[in-house]
């Protein structure tokens, strides 16, 4: 083994790439970075004052290519796989969680729709992804809550059709999306269970959808829906009547899990990286210092830091595993363990990090602006389902050997 002697920068630490960015994954965080920056950003303050939709974000989002990125090349995604889908939803988190929320539901949509769809279904739809149209998951109900597999609605069959009948608590893109996978139950199933999906359109009739307003988030229309008497064509029943339970545990969850961490490192680091520039920058008169120039600041910094890095090293390795599975015809559901804990982490951590540098960025972190909009962003985490609760029961089950679900 040669080591090279070149002489480090100015004794300056340099930090390596691939600690950062999966291999052969650099132009594409580059890119995205640029995005963040000039698109996302520039939006993301305006998107939560006004809990306005950052379409405009999507636009950009889309017109870069990034409109439907796990789906193959040849049938006109980009075929980034689950590792650049990470990456890109990473890099974008740091400039604007709502654009991003909003995209990874999306990204999760598009690949049920292409997994669990037919071939037509597959040209009526991904197209329009392409020029930016945007789909949306329209699971959880009040009525079981963060139990969005098991849901109470159901939708008979109607003629040509069902008669589709839901309540939905929360829909990321509520009002916003262009169609919906809506997760209800056929009554009539002869399946293991009687899950089945069925697309609806933004402008069929019976379609509502309400206000979202919350703490953080804001920019995302996570609202809730209503589907009254809604006719839906049997053209536009995703896979099976029933039986779909297989797509939560196959592409749902883990591109939902995996997206979803995504956006709290995200998140996470965008806030250290405030804090770190405003530490850098405020310097005290009295005694000359910069608040970065106290030791006691620049170990929670290093702390934050190496919270963020623990989870983003789970991010890309899961990924990367996954892609792995992928490639060799392993079905995605054999990861769910290592996303489980992924996902734990990252919504734990980005609670903890948006907390230490609103704390090091003093109480100018703590006015109306960019820190404390991660914080209230990142808090949202530990709150999607699966929560934080459900997932820690599902890791220790697992642990002492017994089945995760019941
Ligand atoms: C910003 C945002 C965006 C969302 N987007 C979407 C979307 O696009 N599509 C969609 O379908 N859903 C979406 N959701 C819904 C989300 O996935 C959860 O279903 C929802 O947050 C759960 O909230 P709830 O009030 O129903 O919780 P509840 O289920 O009432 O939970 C309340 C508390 O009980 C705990 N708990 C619940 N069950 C158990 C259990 N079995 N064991 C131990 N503890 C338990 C929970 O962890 C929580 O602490 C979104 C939610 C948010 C906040």
């Amino acid at each position: 083994m040669a080591i090279n002697n070149t002489v480090l920068n100015e004794g300056i630490m340099q930090i390596p790439s691939w600690w950062r960015c999966p291999a052969g994954h650099e132009k594409l965080r580059e890119k995205a970075h640029a995005i963040g920056k000039n698109e996302l950003l520039p939006r993301a303050s305006i998107s939560d004052k006004e809990g306005r939709y950052p379409r405009e974000s999507l636009k950009a989002i889309a017109e870069a290519g990034f409109g439907a990125v796990t789906i193959s090349v040849e049938d006109g995604g980009l075929g980034a796989g689950l590792t650049g889908f990470a990456v890109l939803a990473e890099s974008f988190a740091q400039y604007c969680a709502s654009s991003t929320m909003c995209w990874v539901m999306h990204t999760a949509a598009v690949q049920t729709l292409y997994s669990a769809g037919s071939n037509e279904q597959r040209q009526r739809y991904i197209p329009g992804v392409l020029k930016g149209e945007i789909g949306a998951l329209a699971f959880s109900e009040p009525a079981t809550g963060s139990h969005f597999w098991n849901v109470v609605s159901s939708a008979p069959r109607r003629g040509n059709g069902y008669l589709l009948n839901a309540e939905k608590s929360f829909v990321t893109s509520a009002g916003e999306a262009d169609w919906y996978i809506v997760c209800t139950n056929y009554p009539d199933s002869i399946e293991s269970d009687k899950l089945m999906f069925l697309i609806v359109d933004k402008n069929q009739d019976g379609v509502e959808y309400f206000p979202f307003s919350a703490m953080g988030l804001r920019g995302n229309a996570s609202g809730p829906m209503k589907f009254k008497d809604v006719l839906v064509p049997i053209y536009n029943r995703l896979g099976s009547e029933g039986g779909m339970n297989f797509f939560n545990d196959n592409v749902i969850d883990p591109l939902f899990l995996l997206g979803t961490s995504a956006c709290w490192i995200g998140i996470a680091q965008g806030a250290l990286n405030a804090a770190i520039d405003s530490a850098r920058k405020k310097v005290h008169q009295d005694t000359g210092q910069s608040v970065a120039g106290y030791q006691v600041i620049r170990h929670e910094l290093a702390k934050a830091q190496i919270l963020i890095d623990s989870a983003r090293n789970m991010l890309y390795r899961t990924a990367e595993g996954m892609d792995q599975c992928i490639e060799n015809g392993q079905t995605l559901s054999t990861c769910l363990y290592p996303l489980w804990e992924l996902k734990t982490h990252a919504a734990d951590i980005v609670i903890q990090v948006t907390n230490q540098a609103l704390q090091v960025s003093g109480g100018r972190g703590y006015l109306t602006g960019q820190v404390e909009k991660y914080l209230r962003d990142g808090r949202a985490g530990a709150l999607m389902g699966p929560t934080n609760e459900i997932l820690r029961e599902w890791i220790g089950r697992t642990l002492i050997e017994v089945p995760w679900f019941e």
